[in-house]
């Protein structure tokens, strides 16, 4: 199980900007990137090599892991032959297993529960008499959501009552998904956990997330989480990274009941660096970005220990057009993607306000 040396080569499945923010931590430690993406440019443009054709071209994928020591990926839906693909000429880390498993919300759901870890109540609907049954099991209000393909609050309909239900499935085009039943959190958090090759397990410490329009907006470290609670989060996390016998970053979202009897309840989890760990790049010693490099490349683990205390702030869409008022904010850390247009919700950049650790 020996380490990677600088000049080896990480291959990174997906070209957005955890791509990119991977590659330039790796930079730092003497490693290359060579990044595989659909389309050109994103984490290409700060990669030391790049291809850029269909993640369903497996000859293609094959000749990338071929080319590079190890490879990793930074979006959860890398088609899974893709994978299979790339494992057959380089190691994959993390394993295909994480990706299954998150890929579907069904299976997540499965897999989280079988831990004995606490998931809201959940039932698949896949036709008509699943769909009527998970409604005796849930109730009548809950979240129906696509098993694959969802994300920042996409492919997913509240339901209010029972016959809501019906036209909520019509809506996802009745494609297979689970209804959920409503968690009444008191706010929302993530664990953003690394394992190592040698399967040592270290957390950053627990963000407070806070949604708009279901896209992440803030995370604010320290979170008001009590530190037996916070404990209780990254056991969690820490059990799920373990039992997928997982290499790298691991993102885990959960729902916070203060007075439940299970105050932490598992929403999902993103197997890749994750968008509530961007405040660690200007707070630790050691990003996500670094450890997650770290990890698949078998080096030793950085620290996760937080020097101050922040709040990253997302930039999406037009919030990027005030870059230079943003890049004039004392106290600050201004990272930009380098995408050419900001559309309406696309994530462009983010921001990390840092004040003294309290
Ligand atoms: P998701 O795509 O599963 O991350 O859901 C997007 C957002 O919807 C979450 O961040 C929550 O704010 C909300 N949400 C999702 N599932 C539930 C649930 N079962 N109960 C309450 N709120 C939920």
């Amino acid at each position: 199980m020996s380490a990677l040396p600088p000049g080896s080569t990480i291959g990174i499945l997906g070209g957005g900007q955890l791509g990119r923010m991977l590659s330039l931590a790796a930079a730092r430690l003497g490693l290359k990137c060579h990044v595989y993406s659909d389309v050109p440019g994103g984490a290409a443009d700060v990669a030391a090599a790049s291809t850029v054709a269909p993640y369903e071209n497996t000859n293609a994928v094959r000749a990338f892991a071929g080319s590079v020591d190890v490879v990793t990926y930074e979006f959860e839906n890398v088609p899974l032959a893709a994978a299979a693909a790339a494992g057959e000429a380089a190691p994959i880390r993390p394993g295909p297993k994480a990706l299954a498993v998150a890929q579907d919300r069904l299976k997540e759901k499965s897999f989280v529960s079988a831990l004995g870890i606490p998931v809201a109540p959940f039932a698949a609907v896949d036709d008509d008499a699943s769909r009527d049954a998970a409604l005796l099991a849930i109730g009548e209000s809950g979240i129906l959501k696509t098993r694959r393909f969802g994300y920042d609050g996409k492919g997913q309909v509240r339901i209010r009552n029972a016959a809501e239900l019906a036209p909520a499935f019509e809506t996802l085009r009745r494609a297979p998904s689970v209804l959920e039943g409503l968690v009444p959190f008191a706010y929302e958090v993530s664990v953003l956990v690394v394992r190592s090759l040698a399967g040592e397990i270290r957390t950053y410490d627990i963000p407070l997330n806070t949604h708009k329009d279901g896209i992440l907006d803030t995370s604010t470290v320290p979170s008001p989480l009590p530190p037996a609670h916070a404990a209780r989060a990254s056991d969690i996390a820490g059990a799920i990274a373990t039992a997928l016998d997982y290499v790298g970053v691991l993102g885990v979202e959960m729902f916070y009941l203060p007075d439940a009897p299970e105050p932490l309840v598992v929403n999902e989890i993103a197997p890749r660096v994750h968008n509530s760990g961007h405040w660690t790049m200007d707070a630790c010693l050691t990003s996500q970005f670094e450890n997650h490099i770290r990890a698949v490349a078998g080096w030793p683990l950085g620290p996760t220990g937080r020097h101050s205390d922040v709040t990253m702030t997302n930039l999406i869409g037009h919030d990027v057009d005030h870059w230079q008022a943003l890049a004039a904010e004392p106290d600050s850390a201004l990272h930009l993607y380098g995408k050419p247009d900001a559309r309406p919700g696309r994530k462009m950049g983010h921001i990390n306000r840092l004040k003294p650790r309290t």
